[in-house]
């Protein structure tokens, strides 16, 4: 489709062409120097000792399960709410997600309460998703996680660059999860982030991204290695250069095209609030990354129809998320889960394009299309 305003964009110029022509000209394109200093500068804005780059964030969620020493019969509680690699990350080990509700329609984050009643003597950690790149409550949560001596892992796929009272989200947890797929803040295509301060857990982390070797391909290369061992079963989960280099180039303007969203943000709200919908984060703490712009349609409203009239206009929208806990393979392996709050939330969600270089008109233009589409979606 050509979209007149799509649900993303990205901000890549003469920057990114040149230093993925750098890495092609330098003839090594696994993983090597670009991706030790994409790392380093990862865990500068971060401000965590350990960065490693990786394929993508479901790999990273993967990796963050199994270094925790994850695997059958234990319990992983996780938000419903969020996309399905969250939840998929502790299957792949074997364990069991156990799901928590959100807050409410002004928080579609997890709820600490309810992560407070799912915690069983089977728990071994939870994860929290920091939504549409906004803090989850931390605080509360690190609280019941200590009580019980429960690690927490981050699912920050929409936050890079966001805090909570100055603390990088990403940085709050035992471990942080990063995405750098294409429709996120920092894009590579596809890519990812894992992070922690824990050593043990960064060696593990390190092993297991590259089958479980002892040296790099690129140690060999360097001549600082002619052979390995093999320690741990681990996988092929590398980046490789290019994305890296595309990594790099990405994280300079990460904090400024925060801010742009911020501002497409803050136009949006204004302009909405004559508008016929509910607004989530309406309130918030710490500095967001301002990865999507979700409305909540009135009750009953036909959102295909709102979504089909947009799309009319040649405006692209998206739903985040269809509940993970409703999906068929999830109702086949747990039957009926009752998650109250995600449901209604996830029945009148809609997510309005944003993205850093959407101008102001762009907004507007969107705003118009979705007050006309409601008016048609209402009409019998
Ligand atoms: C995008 C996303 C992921 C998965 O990231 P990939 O890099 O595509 O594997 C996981 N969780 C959330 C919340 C996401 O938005």
């Amino acid at each position: 489709m050509d979209w007149k305003v799509p649900l993303a964009d990205l901000d890549y110029g003469v920057e990114e062409e040149r230093a993925v022509l750098n890495v092609l000209h330098s003839k090594w394109l696994t993983m090597g120097e670009v991706t030790q200093q994409f790392e380093a500068e990862f865990s500068q804005l971060v401000g965590r000792k350990y960065a490693f780059a990786v394929s993508n964030a479901t790999e990273a969620l993967h990796l963050a399960v199994t270094a925790l020493g994850i695997g059958e019969g234990d319990e992983v509680i996780t938000p419903s709410f969020s996309f399905v690699a969250t939840s998929n990350a502790v299957l792949y080990t074997a364990a069991d997600v156990i799901f928590a509700d959100i807050i409410g329609n002004d928080d579609l984050t997890i709820d600490p309460l309810d992560i407070e009643r799912k915690i069983t003597r089977h728990t071994k950690a939870i994860i929290v998703m920091h939504y549409g790149g906004y803090p989850c409550r931390m605080e509360e949560i690190l609280a019941v996680a200590a009580q019980h001596r429960l690690p927490v892992i981050e699912d920050a796929a929409h936050c890079p660059g966001a805090t909570l009272k100055r603390k990088a989200l990403g940085s709050w947890g035992t471990i942080g999860c990063f995405s750098f797929f294409s429709n996120k803040n920092l894009s590579t295509g596809e890519g990812g982030m894992i992070v922690t301060d824990d050593e043990f857990l960064a060696e593990k982390i390190r092993m297991r991204r590259s089958h479980g070797m002892t040296t790099l391909t690129y140690d060999r290369h360097q001549g600082h290695a002619y052979s390995y061992d093999v320690i741990d079963l681990g996988y092929n989960y590398r980046i490789d250069e290019i994305r890296s280099a595309l990594g790099r180039e990405q994280l300079k303007k990460l904090m400024i095209n925060n801010n742009l969203r911020k501002r497409n943000t803050e136009q949006y709200r204004s302009l909405l609030d004559k508008v016929n919908v509910d607004l989530p984060f309406r309130e918030y703490e710490g500095e967001p990354a301002y990865h999507l712009l979700p409305v909540l349609l009135p009750e009953g409203t036909n959102r295909k129809k709102v979504i089909d009239c947009m799309r009319a206009q040649l405006i692209q929208t998206s739903i985040h998320y269809p509940p993970t806990h409703s999906f068929t393979f999830y109702t086949k392996r747990y039957g009926r889960i009752s998650l109250p709050k995600t449901e209604l939330a996830a029945e009148r969600e809609l997510t309005l394009p944003l993205y850093p270089t959407m101008s102001s008109s762009d907004v507007e233009f969107v705003v118009d299309s979705l007050v006309k589409s409601l008016e048609t979606a209402l009409k019998p």
